[in-house]
């Protein structure tokens, strides 16, 4: 059995209200990576971490998923990103935290996972140590969209009105629709990631992510964090969306692991997980496959992008609904 679940991000508040003019190219690039991926994942050609560094790879080159081309842009005008990849079957784990100039900086966090130690790079160390293992290098304005340009002079305009807060600055990626309504509105985010089950029973997850519009310079968000935003063991792998300090307050991807370990329930586990989250501030969603061969995609905002192959069958959603 082989299984491939991906995420393009979580949320919004309240209910469906259909699709935007930017989801036919969101729904169109999941199914190529699903198709794409998926198929040479059945065949064995690939494992499940090639597998899952191969779909973050190509959500990262869609500008409209906010990883890699597309992310979205910090407080100083600049775009940083971060990115884990994890390995079920030895617990080998890699990380990036505050890329600059990275075209894949899911690759960079692949290669310091096959390096073996240390698990963490930051920023120009991080970046450098991509670049010559062979990460395409690319510049700030590769990497800079009209789209999250047109995001963040919002983000922007809205933090120079009066009662502006930080603390409403730390929510206004995701909630970015709720509050604004010009062209650039747009409910999905788009932190993107992948877990998969390979034909030898192994599993992998890895997410990749430019973070939220406006972030403070040196922000870290859950997605290098290991436990935090991803998390593959012997029994399950696990990618996080949302909020990222209240995923890391609650070590999500971790304990969502430990929840299944002692009930067998993914279902139950997911559930449990993300009431756990949202209290903290963390609405958001995650996906996560099993050894089992169950998989599962929660999430407790409006919308997550999202998709899954198992065995040929593919199907994506946005709303409640898969198609
Ligand atoms: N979790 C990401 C972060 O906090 C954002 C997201 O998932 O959209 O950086």
């Amino acid at each position: 059995m082989a299984i491939l679940v991906i995420h393009g991000g979580a949320g919004g508040d309240g209910p469906w209200l259909g699709k935007t003019p930017l989801d036919p190219g969101r729904i169109d690039c999941m199914k190529q990576v699903l198709g794409v991926v998926g198929t040479k994942l059945a065949s064995g050609e690939i494992d499940c971490l090639e597998a899952v560094t191969l779909a973050v790879e190509m959500l990262e080159d869609e500008p409209l998923f906010n990883a890699g081309q597309g992310s979205v842009i910090g407080e100083d005008g600049s775009i940083t990103m971060d990115a884990s990849i994890m390995r079920g079957a030895d617990r080998a784990a890699g990380s990036v935290i505050n890329v600059t100039k990275l075209r894949h900086p899911i690759r960079a966090a692949n290669l310091i996972l096959h390096q073996g130690w240390p698990v963490i790079l930051n920023s120009d160390a991080a970046d450098d140590f991509g670049v010559n293992g062979g990460v395409e290098e690319v510049s700030q304005d590769w990497l800079k969209t009209e789209l999250r340009q047109g995001q963040w002079e919002q983000w922007r305009q809205n933090k120079a009105s009066p009662g502006a807060t930080d603390e409403d600055d730390s929510v206004l990626d995701h909630d970015l629709e709720g509050r604004v309504t010009t062209e650039f509105s747009d409910e999905g985010m788009g932190t993107v990631g992948a877990v998969a089950l390979d034909v030898n029973g192994n599993l992998a997850a890895a997410t990749s992510t430019g973070g939220m519009t406006g972030k403070p310079v040196g922000r870290v968000g859950d997605t290098p964090i290991i436990g935090a935003g991803t998390w593959a063991d012997g029994t399950i792998a696990v990618s996080c969306t949302g909020v990222g300090e209240a995923y890391i307050r609650t070590c999500a991807a971790h304990k969502l692991a430990t929840n299944y370990h002692s009930t067998t329930n993914l279902f139950e586990s997911t559930d449990k997980i993300l009431d756990e989250v949202a209290p903290l501030g963390g609405r958001g969603g995650l996906i996560a496959v099993t050894t089992s061969g169950e998989f599962a995609m929660p999430f407790q905002t409006r919308l997550m992008y999202r998709g899954y192959w198992r065995n040929g069958e593919l199907k994506v959603g946005i709303g409640p609904e898969l198609e």
